[in-house]
């Protein structure tokens, strides 16, 4: 889970590229709705400026007008594919296949933060596309406000935790005279984040199940992380720690302190029990 950079581009210049493609009455619905779209991207900028998002109310629309807005992203044309081209192509490079919502799938797909049925005007607005991964996608849906307090993080505008909020934990179970860890996950608010903004991750992790998903994928990750322990051919725990402390180091840099998978290796990477195993 990380932030996202706001895409170097300019909403409105974007919306006019794409309804500049368009024809027949879908052109003209776009036309006459243009005035008012660009009033309500104005909005929204606001919003992003005061962290206000959750007090944006949805606009009355014309059915052409929804109909034509809604079309603006259902039949891609050049200038929308180039807008998701930038949005990607704007983020870090550690984290262009990571989902921002989960920090384990790819992000194929496009979330509309604010959901398109109720705010069909910013179907195109790179503010309100978070690019994410199908199984985020379909559980988010058009899930906005529960009893009017957001239900997910928005990457783009809510700041996280500076320090880890994941907290891995390892038991070692005898299988059959094998040692196999059994790793489980809990949320934890860091001492200087505010507890108040906490609870919207709270909400988060739990509408996307995202405790029970890290349980599910950890073990493949624990394989993959002794395979690369055991490559390095170590003799002794304290090389083989000093090892792997520095590739955990690296990657944090570039995936930010929130990340999943880095405080499950962490937590291995802290027991003797895992660093001996690894040892040739
Ligand atoms: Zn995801």
């Amino acid at each position: 889970m990380h932030n996202l950079e706001f895409p170097a581009c300019q909403p409105e210049e974007q919306l006019r590229s794409i309804i500049d493609r368009k024809r027949g009455n879908t052109k003209i619905a776009l036309d006459e709705a243009l005035t008012r779209v660009l009033q309500r991207y104005d909005l929204l900028q606001e919003h992003f400026d005061n962290q206000t998002l959750t007090t944006l109310g949805a606009e009355a629309w014309e059915d052409e007008h929804t109909a034509a807005l809604l079309h603006c992203y259902a039949v891609e044309v050049d200038a929308l594919s180039e807008l998701k081209r930038l949005i990607r192509g704007n983020q870090p490079l550690p984290l262009r296949k990571i989902c921002p919502y989960c920090g384990i799938g790819s992000p194929g797909q496009f979330d509309h933060y604010l959901p398109k049925a109720r705010f069909p005007e910013f179907s195109v607005h790179a503010y309100n596309l978070v690019p994410c991964c199908g199984q985020c996608n379909a559980i988010k849906g058009e899930t906005w406000l529960v009893n009017g307090a957001r239900a997910f993080i928005n990457f783009y505008a809510d700041a996280l935790p500076t320090s880890a909020i994941v907290c891995p934990e390892v038991d070692w179970l005898d299988v059959a005279g094998t040692a196999v860890p059994n790793m489980t996950f809990s949320l934890v608010c860091p001492d200087d984040f505010d507890a108040h903004r906490f609870a919207l991750i709270e909400q988060h992790f739990d509408r996307l199940n995202l405790l029970e998903r890290y349980r599910e994928e950890a073990p493949s990750e624990f394989y993959d992380l002794r395979i690369s322990a055991r490559a390095r051919k170590a003799t002794t725990t304290y090389d083989l720690r000093v090892f792997l402390q520095g590739w955990i180091d690296q990657h944090t840099e570039g995936r930010g302190p929130v990340n999943w998978k880095l405080a499950l290796y962490q937590e291995l990477v802290n027991q003797d029990r895992f660093l001996h195993d690894c040892l040739t």
